[in-house]
């Protein structure tokens, strides 16, 4: 059987729901932003909405030059509690579409709908379940559908917002074609500007390499994924239920410092962070991490597993607390300029509609058929 894979990519996510909460904010330059422990004003972009986006706010912005950009958009603080609740009942509305579902971020996921047999028959699912998301959450998506997780991922990008984009495999080529290669996977501004001097901008060109001298350039793994990037070929499947392996938060301190108590409190913020993350997410952790790095560049991370899993803030704060109280007794000369605290050995907690049966939820789910 032809794999058929769609993306489904919520437009500036955080925006949208913060419109939906605040419907005097429409219309205007929504600006979502993360602040940094740097204090007032620091940080950067974390989702601009597309009338901030025409004024060329970007996400990962500083919100410094944003605020250049657009002087009368409205800052507001991410409130990833909040998104990561209407996240979830968006994917509990895609996952009926398919038994092959796997989220990958706060606003994305892959569904794997090979079961419609053809990419007609996908496309009219994928208006099926953005107008069921539009209905029920008055949440706009852009959905690429192609004969792999490449293609969808790319297709889904080409159109926003509100995007519906079908590749099937004999228009791939000409699809890929005219793209820049920072389109591609795994291709970031640095593979970018090195391709550029090379004068390959386009797919179309980086087609011309051969895979011995793309590996020769940016080695053997990246190399081939180049090579079968261009050519519109990528076999990951669509795996469900695949989790995060880790939660981490770090900052950097506002100045270099050995001080205990400053780092502390640094460390009580970044506690509460991760520890959000890990509720909103459901999941429990084993491990927790403290790690810092030096003005020299030195990275040092120090963890402890507990006797049990856990969902507990106190256990994520105490337990770096401790790691940071004997780190600073053996190392009293180290600087501190970054400092992070991560959590390992997750497991979902609860059982939701998302794990397979042990509630009866998953045997009472139909799969819909196009019609
Ligand atoms: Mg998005």
């Amino acid at each position: 059987m032809k794999r058929i894979v769609a993306l489904v990519d919520l437009d500036a996510f955080y925006a949208q729901v913060e419109e939906l909460r605040n419907p005097k904010l429409k219309g205007k330059a929504v600006i979502v932003c993360m602040y940094s422990a740097r204090g007032k004003g620091s940080g950067a972009v974390a989702t601009a909405n597309y009338e901030a986006r025409k004024l060329g706010v970007r996400s990962g912005m500083p919100i410094i030059y944003a605020k250049r950009k657009a002087k009368n958009a409205v800052f507001l603080p991410a409130d990833r509690d909040y998104y990561w609740k209407v996240s979830a009942r968006v994917m509990d509305i895609l996952q009926t579409y398919s038994d092959l579902f796997e989220q990958v971020s706060i606003d994305e996921a892959y569904l794997d709908l090979s079961q419609t047999n053809s990419f007609t028959a996908a496309e009219r699912l994928a208006k099926k379940m953005k107008s069921e998301i539009l209905q029920k959450e008055k949440l706009t998506c852009s959905i690429g559908i192609g004969p792999n997780k490449l293609v969808a991922k790319i297709a889904a990008g080409v159109k926003k917002p509100n995007g519906l984009v079908t590749v099937p495999e004999d228009a791939v080529p000409s699809f890929l074609k005219p793209l820049s290669v920072g389109k591609l996977y795994g291709v970031g501004p640095k593979t970018e500007g090195l391709l550029a001097s090379l004068n390959m901008r386009s797919v179309k060109q980086l087609k011309t390499m051969s895979l011995a001298h793309l590996q020769k350039l940016v080695g053997s793994a990246k190399g081939s994924m180049l090579y079968n990037g261009a050519r519109g070929k990528d076999d990951r499947p669509v795996q469900p239920g695949r989790q995060k392996q880790q939660v981490s938060r770090l900052t950097t301190m506002k100045k270099d410092t050995s001080s205990f108590n400053s780092l502390a409190e640094t460390v009580a913020s970044l506690s509460t962070l991760v520890h959000d993350t890990v509720s909103a997410q459901k999941i429990t952790f084993q491990t927790v991490s403290l790690i810092v790095m030096s003005n020299k560049m030195e990275q040092i991370s120090r963890s402890h597993s507990l006797t049990e899993p856990t969902t507990a803030k106190k256990a994520i704060q105490d337990t770096v607390t401790a790691l940071l109280k004997t780190f600073l007794a053996e190392r009293p000369d180290f600087q501190v300029r970054r400092i992070g605290v991560r959590v390992s050995g997750l497991e979902h907690a609860i059982p939701d509609s998302r794990k397979p049966a042990t509630n009866g939820q998953r045997t009472l789910r139909t799969f819909r058929k196009p019609s």
